[in-house]
């Protein structure tokens, strides 16, 4: 009955807008350090509450909406960031069960095996049988699962906005420090790239090494908006035309210039991480998005229906 009323709303009232979603990882199960990300159960209800409320489209349908000025009613977009190996085994069979196209965006640095520094960091308190870890010289207790997350937050604060030689450095650091071995990789590798994309899910561009691109020279930028998309195109055999900002505020993360680089080098459309929808007329290069936090189906769609009355 409500999401009745909330469709009614959303169909009556939002016009020709695109939400588009945010996701990165969807788990198999909870797992107690990322309690915020979303699992297989919480997914499967979601994406099954778009087809059922909404018009799921591709990216590249939405591309030619949003220049014809003719997005359909209730149109959404469902997004992934980074490129981990769950969006292959636990998130596509959902979409495809319920008929819900996506796109992937890939970081491409991370494809050959080592995972992603703040992945690598949250592994070091993943193991509630160590009880302490060595951190920037101090032996420091890590007790329940709360005071884990807030120590391995601590450290991604400290580490996030380091440049990237630097940073790695000392997420190595951490490991020679406790003598920990690197963990097994989350992310997916050329095949299984290539594997999700016959799957008919798209695959765009997250650069290389998932860099803070403001920071970077224009040479820097350019390399790691090229370099991705080429590598991408050669694993999937299919042109890559969407491209997702790291971090992705504008201002923040990313400049006008690092928009013109990815306008040059061919890119047709390009997401920001800024909250709100996309209508006719907006910058395709710099596509609002919108992260889904709510955890019961009422209050996921009523949000995602405010957040259209913008
Ligand atoms: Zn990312």
């Amino acid at each position: 009955m409500l999401h009745s009323i909330l469709g009614g709303l959303n169909r009556l009232l939002t016009g020709n807008k695109l939400s588009i979603l945010i996701y990165h990882q969807v788990l198999a199960e909870f797992d107690p350090l990322r309690p915020y990300e979303v699992t297989a159960e919480q997914f499967d209800w979601q994406m099954k509450l778009l087809a059922e409320h909404f018009t799921p489209i591709s990216l590249s349908e939405a591309k030619q909406a949003l220049e014809t000025n003719s997005v359909p009613e209730r149109a959404v977009c469902v997004t992934f960031d980074d490129g981990y190996l769950n969006n292959l085994t636990v998130a596509q069979p959902i979409l495809a069960k319920y008929k819900v196209p996506a796109t992937v965006y890939v970081a491409t640095g991370f494809s050959q095996g080592q995972s992603m520094w703040n992945d690598r960091v949250m592994h070091l308190f993943s193991d509630i049988t160590t009880q302490t870890l060595m951190l920037e010289g101090t032996r420091t207790e890590l007790g329940d699962w709360a005071q884990r997350r807030d120590l391995a937050q601590k450290q991604l604060m400290r580490l996030k906005y380091l440049p990237i030689e630097e940073r790695l450095v000392a997420v190595q650091a951490l490991y020679d420090e406790n003598e920990l071995a690197a963990p097994e990789p989350v992310m997916m590798n050329p095949e299984q790239i290539k594997q999700l994309s016959q799957l008919n899910i798209e695959i765009g561009a997250h650069t290389v090494n998932h860099p803070i691109l403001k920071v970077l020279s224009a040479e820097q930028q350019q390399h790691e908006i090229n370099e991705s998309k080429s590598q991408l195109e050669a694993w999937t055999d299919k042109p890559v035309k969407h491209f997702a900002y790291p971090n992705g505020a504008y201002g923040k993360d990313l400049t006008d210039e690092t928009v013109n680089l990815v306008k040059k080098a061919g890119y047709e459309t390009a997401v920001v991480t800024d909250w709100g929808t996309c209508a006719h007329g907006d910058d395709l290069l710099k596509l609002k998005r919108f992260t889904p936090w709510d955890r019961t189906p009422t209050k996921f769609h009523a949000r995602l229906v405010k957040s259209r009355f913008s």
